[in-house]
C-alpha cells in the first residue's frame, strides 16, 4: 500500500474539535522504534490506549493508528481541558505538520496504483474485501461459550472486480472473503483503521468511516450499510417466550423517529449474547433500514450480519459528525 496520503487541511482539527476526532486511540509500545521496526510488530504487540487511559510513562511511546507517527495527549497532565472538554490525541507538533488522513474530518477512500499493490495490502491485512456476510456458522457453535471463545472463522469468497484503482475505469480482480460482524468486533481496535470493501460497495474505506450511527437515521433505505446503536431494551414478543419468536431489541434513535428495533428471532439473537439484560450495550449490524409500524427497524438479519460490540471497545465508536 502506498504511504498514507496528505489531506489538504493543515489545522489540528482534533485539537480544536475533539468531538469529531477520528483518532479514537493510540498504539502504546514501550520499545517499538518507528525508524527500525516494522509496522506489523506494533500491530501485533502494542496496546490500544484511549485518551482517558493515558499515563505519563507512555510519553513518547504513542503512535497514530493512521500515519504511524508519534502522538501526544492534549492536555498532557489532565483527562479534561480547563473548559471541561475531554482530552484527545494529537500529532506531535512539527513544521510542516505530518500529513495524516485522520486529521481530516472528511474521510476519503483508499485507491491503489496496481493490482499487485492491492493484493499485497490484502495479504498484509491492511485491506479486507468482504463479498458477503455468512448466513450460518462456518463451523459448529460451541454451546454456551463465553463471547471471546466463540469460534469466528472467515471463509474464502469469490474473486471480486473492484474499481479501487487510481486510474479511473480500471478494475482489479481481488480475493474476497465471507465474514461476520462478530469477526469485525472481535479485534475492533485493530480493524477500526483498516480499509474494507463491504458487499456491493465499490470503494475501500476505513471501518471507522463506514460505521453509521443509528441516531442519524431518519428514514428507510434501499441499500445495505453498516450501523451501530445502543440497546435501550430487549424482549421476546408474544405471551410465552420461545426461541423461534422474534426478539425485539430497541436501539437509541433519532428524535424524529418514533422507535427503532432490531427484529430477529430470539434463537439467533441469543447466539450473539443479546438478552433481556443487554440494556446499555452496543450492537453493530449490516443491513437495510426497514419500516416497523410508524418507526424503523432492521429485520431478518442473518447470523453473520450482527453482533454485540465488546464493552472495552465502546469508546472507539465514531462520534456523530456535524
Ligand atoms: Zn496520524
Amino acid at each position: 500500500m502506498s504511504k498514507p496520503y496528505c489531506c489538504d487541511s493543515t489545522k489540528f482539527l482534533d485539537m480544536t474539535e475533539p468531538t469529531v476526532s477520528r483518532i479514537k486511540f493510540a498504539y502504546f509500545h514501550p520499545t517499538w522504534d518507528a525508524e527500525q521496526s516494522p509496522w506489523t510488530d506494533l500491530l501485533k504487540s502494542a496496546k490500544s490506549v484511549a485518551p482517558q487511559d493515558y499515563s505519563s510513562d507512555m510519553r513518547g511511546r504513542l503512535y497514530c493508528p493512521g500515519c504511524r507517527q508519534p502522538l501526544v495527549r492534549t492536555p498532557e497532565a489532565k483527562a479534561v481541558f480547563s473548559n471541561g472538554r475531554k482530552a484527545c490525541f494529537s500529532h506531535f507538533p512539527t513544521s510542516p505538520p505530518i500529513p495524516c488522513e485522520l486529521r481530516s474530518t472528511k474521510p476519503e477512500g483508499m485507491l491503489f496504483t496496481t493490482e499487485e499493490e492491492a493484493r499485497q495490502a490484502i495479504a498484509s491485512n491492511e485491506l479486507v474485501v468482504i463479498s458477503a456476510f455468512l448466513n450460518e456458522p462456518a463451523v459448529p457453535i460451541v454451546p454456551a461459550g463465553p463471547y471471546d471463545q466463540t469460534p469466528v472463522e472467515d471463509v474464502a469468497g469469490p474473486l471480486s472486480d473492484l474499481p479501487i484503482s487510481r486510474h479511473s475505469g480500471q478494475t482489479f480482480r481481488l480475493p474476497s472473503k465471507l465474514s461476520t460482524i462478530e469477526a469485525l468486533c472481535r479485534r475492533f481496535d485493530a480493524n477500526l483503521y483498516r480499509y474494507f470493501v463491504f458487499p456491493g460497495s465499490k470503494s475501500a474505506v476505513r471501518l471507522i468511516d463506514a460505521l453509521r450511527d443509528v441516531r442519524t437515521v431518519v428514514e428507510h433505505t434501499e441499500s445495505e450499510a453498516l450501523y451501530f446503536g445502543q440497546i435501550m431494551d430487549s424482549f421476546v414478543a408474544g405471551q410465552v417466550a420461545r426461541p423461534t419468536h422474534l426478539r425485539m431489541t430497541k436501539l437509541a434513535c433519532n428524535g424524529a423517529v418514533k422507535d427503532f428495533y432490531v427484529k430477529v428471532v430470539d434463537r439467533v439473537q441469543a447466539q450473539k449474547g443479546i438478552s433481556n439484560d443487554s440494556k446499555g450495550r452496543y450492537v453493530i449490524f449490516w443491513g437495510k433500514i426497514g419500516v416497523n409500524g410508524i418507526g424503523l427497524c432492521a429485520e431478518r438479519l442473518a447470523w453473520g450480519e450482527f453482533a454485540l460490540l465488546p464493552q472495552k471497545y465502546e469508546d472507539f465508536l465514531p462520534s456523530i459528525r456535524p
